[in-house]
């Protein structure tokens, strides 16, 4: 089933665009933890990958040390460049079921989401 939409609780989604600002112009990186239900992901939680390294530009994590969770729905990172657009290694490193981007000036407006296909989703907070 195509995903149509993923749902923040809103205190976590500020809470993450907070994180993405203090760590400005490094780029932040998180896997979401939630629940997958026709089409609409519900992310409950954020974590930090084990063995992460924010570093300018690029954020860096062991796939090896990640934990078997298959609560983990996706991903998400920032985009210190301001644009929202996924690259094309961020499309070959796609984890789960969305891609969760949060651009520059991190706002709710620069929040941006991405199934497997590339393909915008809606992002709700809720
Ligand atoms: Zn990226």
């Amino acid at each position: 089933m195509r995903l149509l939409e993923v749902r923040f609780p809103r205190d976590l989604l500020e809470g993450l665009l907070q994180v993405a600002k203090e760590n400005h112009p490094r780029e932040v990186f998180f896997l979401l933890r939630g629940s997958t239900k026709r089409g609409v992901v519900s992310v409950e939680e954020f974590l930090l990958p084990p063995t992460t390294t924010f570093g300018l530009g690029f954020s860096s994590f062991s796939l090896y040390s990640m934990p078997i969770d298959l609560s983990i729905v996706g991903t998400v990172h920032s985009h210190p460049s301001g644009s929202a657009r996924p690259s094309i290694r961020d499309m070959h490193s796609f984890l789960g079921v969305v891609m969760v981007i949060v651009a520059y000036p991190y706002d709710m407006r620069s929040v941006a989401a991405y199934d497997r296909e590339g393909r915008p989703v809606k992002v709700e907070a809720v």
